[in-house]
């Protein structure tokens, strides 16, 4: 029996999506889940320390570089390989509210039916919520 998914927080809703070679046919794929996406976004585009990152995806930092490490293998596989890259096949968009903290400025996110809001920085109960994001489907 395999131990039940972990939600995880992804602060963008990301299309699934696939990319592919112009100039040749690919040679076979890679499946990119939308946590992967995520933490290399976190990770590789805003340069976040990888505790801070893991924060915002709700996940140890362990597992955060376990998910990074294997996005990186498999786009460095993709791009050596000459392989299609599917994102997030068969995976639903999530919704997360961004919530800050009134009393020391510190935003982070939750899942939208998350209801019990604390801040992870000075654990003040004294918080706003900033933005909904948009369910799949809608622009
Ligand atoms: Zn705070």
């Amino acid at each position: 029996m395999g131990r039940p998914k972990k939600y995880r927080i992804v602060e963008y809703l990301l299309k699934p999506t696939n990319f592919k070679p112009t100039d040749r046919k690919a040679n076979g794929y890679v499946e990119i889940t939308i946590d992967e996406l995520e933490a290399i976004r976190l990770a590789d585009l805003e340069d976040m320390y990888q505790e801070n990152a893991a924060r915002v995806m709700g996940v140890s930092r362990q597992t955060f570089g376990r998910i990074v490490k294997s996005a990186h293998a498999k786009i460095a596989d993709a791009i050596v390989n000459t392989k299609e890259i599917k994102i997030g096949k068969d995976e639903k968009c999530r919704n997360v509210k961004l919530i800050k903290c009134i009393n020391c400025g510190k935003i982070w996110r939750v899942p939208i039916s998350y209801s019990m809001h604390k801040c992870p920085e000075c654990h003040a109960k004294n918080v706003e919520v900033l933005r909904i994001s948009k369910s799949e489907g809608e622009k």
